[in-house]
Parts: structure tokens; C-alpha cells; sequence
């Protein structure tokens, strides 16, 4: 009994430097752990990846697809009750936003199947899906200018269809607008690149690589580049012409709306490394047999990882 007694005086009444130690711990812990949390990723945004590209294209087909893998792969972690299920079906009149994770240290990254396996570094990120609907195009284009630590822009393209005038000139017309976009962005002094942030780079996913009338990528890119073209040379009439006289154009304004190379004679996606966006073609699918998806998503892992 006196031992108890002893022990409860001794707990009760403890040294000052007990106490002082005692008082840094509540205090200290709260705010180690506050530190710890603000430097990791937790309380930063992820980086985001945009879908965009012309309507019946396959973004939300490809947006579902990640999203039905990443979860299916994460079923054992997971008490969410939507990693049991397929994906929730999506529409292509809003804007979606889905949290993905991708790894490029291990030789299964390639695959977006790829177990959610503990080894590695995952790096988290935002795939956001953009209605490619012309009326609601701005949309998506004001995704593309807000976007919040923007990594890429995946443009998804029909192949199948490219082949066809109406579907071409369309799908290169947007693109043209979101080239320019990002070109702008990308900007050449440092006041633009503070506002813009990093340049980003371009996925061309010619998309339907599983349907026979769909054209290779290297033929996509061919036919885009010179669509583009096309386009640029149209516009820039366009702006001559809409003034009293050329004279009243301002250069800077021509000049800002010229996509590539200014004044060159053709259109090349290369161009465009001029301000550091890097563009490529890569042929894939999302239904049916073909390369499937896993090139892509390895473009993306390679880009949001760093
Ligand atoms: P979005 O408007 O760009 O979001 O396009 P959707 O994802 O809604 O797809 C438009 C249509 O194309 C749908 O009927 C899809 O099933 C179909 N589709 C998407 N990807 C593929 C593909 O790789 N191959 C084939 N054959 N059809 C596809």
C-alpha cells in the first residue's frame, strides 16, 4: 500500500523538468506534425492532366478505363464501396475529375493494370475529363488557362474518322486553339512564364487504333500538320483582312496569333519546341483489340513524376 501511495505522490507531484518536458510534448508534437504534413504532398494539389479534343473522341471512354483499372487494382486497400463496382458512367457535357496514381520506377509501370503494389514511388495525380462539344468549348479552354499546376494536355483524337475532311478540319481547329493557347502560355519572358507557369506538353492520342479504317499515327500526324497549316495561314488572312488595311494591324497581335514557327511556309508540331512544348503522336485504344492504353499512360506517368 505504501508503494502504491508512494507512486501516486511521485506522478502527482512530478520535477519541474518532468513537467517542462511534458509541456514542449503537447505543444511541440501538434506542430511537428503540422510541419511534417505542409512539406509532404498532403496539403499540396496534385499535378492535373487535361483531356481534351473534339467531341465522340473517346476522352470519357479513356477517363472510365483509368478509373475502372485504378480502382479494381486497389480493391484490397480500399473500404470504398465504388472500387467493387464498374465506374460510374460519365457524360461528356461536364467537366470530371478523377485522382489516379502512377509509378515509373518499376518495369509493370507501363501498365495502368499494374497492382497498386507498396514498392516504389506513386505520384498522384488529376486526370480532368472537358467537354468537346463546340458550344461548350470555352469550358474546356478556360480548364486549360486555370488549370492549377497543369503537367500535360492529352488531346484525344478519332483515327478512324481523321481520314474524312469535316472531321479533320475540326478536330485541327481545336487543337490549333489549344497549341496557341499553351504557346502563349509558355510565353518568351519571364513575366509570361511566372503567370503561365512551366510549359506543357502535348499527347496527341489517336484514339479507335482497334477500327480498320483507322489511320496509323504517323499519317495522323501528317494530315493534322498540314490541316494546321491550313488553319494558320486562314487566320492570319483573317486578321489582315478583318482591318482597314494591313497597316492597321498591329504586328505584335499577328505575331501573337501565329502558331510555330512565325512565318514559316509549313505547319510542324516540332515547331513548337521553340517554346518548349513538346508534341507527339501516339496511336492507341480504349475499346476492342489494339495497342490499348498502356503507351499513353506511360507518357503521362513519365510527365507527372517529375
Ligand atoms: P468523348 O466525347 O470524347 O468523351 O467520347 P466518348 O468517350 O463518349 O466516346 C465516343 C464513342 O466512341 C463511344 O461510343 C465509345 O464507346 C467509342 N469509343 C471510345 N474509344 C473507342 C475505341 O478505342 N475504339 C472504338 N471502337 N470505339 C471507341
Amino acid at each position: 500500500m505504501a508503494s502504491i501511495s508512494s507512486i501516486a505522490e511521485a506522478l502527482l507531484s512530478p520535477s519541474p523538468l518532468v513537467l517542462l518536458l511534458g509541456i514542449i510534448i503537447i505543444i511541440g508534437a501538434p506542430l511537428l506534425q503540422h510541419i511534417i504534413l505542409a512539406r509532404s504532398n498532403a496539403y499540396t494539389t496534385p499535378p492535373t492532366v487535361l483531356l481534351l479534343g473534339p467531341d465522340g473522341a473517346g476522352k470519357t471512354s479513356l477517363l472510365s478505363l483509368l478509373e475502372r483499372a485504378s480502382s479494381s487494382s486497389s480493391t484490397d486497400n480500399s473500404n470504398d464501396n465504388n472500387t467493387t463496382g464498374p465506374a460510374a458512367t460519365h457524360t461528356s457535357q461536364t467537366t470530371q475529375t478523377i485522382e489516379l496514381s502512377c509509378s515509373t520506377d518499376s518495369d509493370t509501370a507501363t501498365s495502368f493494370r499494374s497492382p497498386d503494389d507498396a514498392t516504389g514511388t506513386h505520384t498522384k495525380f488529376l486526370l480532368v475529363d472537358t467537354p468537346g462539344h463546340g458550344k461548350l468549348r470555352n469550358v474546356a479552354l478556360g480548364k486549360l488557362r486555370r488549370a492549377e499546376k497543369l503537367r500535360a494536355v492529352v488531346f484525344v483524337v478519332d483515327a478512324a474518322v481523321l481520314g474524312e475532311h469535316d472531321a479533320l478540319a475540326a478536330a485541327a481547329s481545336y487543337l490549333h486553339d489549344v497549341l496557341l493557347d499553351l504557346q502563349r502560355r509558355a510565353g518568351s519572358g519571364d513575366k509570361a512564364k511566372a503567370q503561365g507557369g512551366p510549359p506543357v506538353p502535348v499527347l496527341v492520342a489517336a484514339n479507335k487504333a482497334d477500327l480498320f479504317t483507322a489511320i496509323p499515327a504517323a499519317m495522323a500526324k501528317t494530315k493534322l500538320e498540314a490541316e494546321l497549316t491550313r488553319i494558320r495561314a486562314t487566320r492570319s488572312r483573317g486578321l489582315l483582312d478583318s482591318g482597314v488595311g494591313a497597316d492597321d494591324v498591329d504586328a505584335g497581335q499577328e505575331h501573337d496569333s501565329w502558331l510555330g514557327e512565325y512565318g514559316s511556309e509549313k505547319f510542324a508540331f516540332k515547331q513548337m519546341q521553340e517554346f518548349d512544348i513538346d508534341v507527339e503522336v501516339l496511336p492507341g485504344n480504349v475499346i476492342g483489340d489494339g495497342p490499348g492504353a498502356d503507351k499513353w499512360w506511360w507518357w503521362i506517368a513519365q510527365r507527372v513524376s517529375h
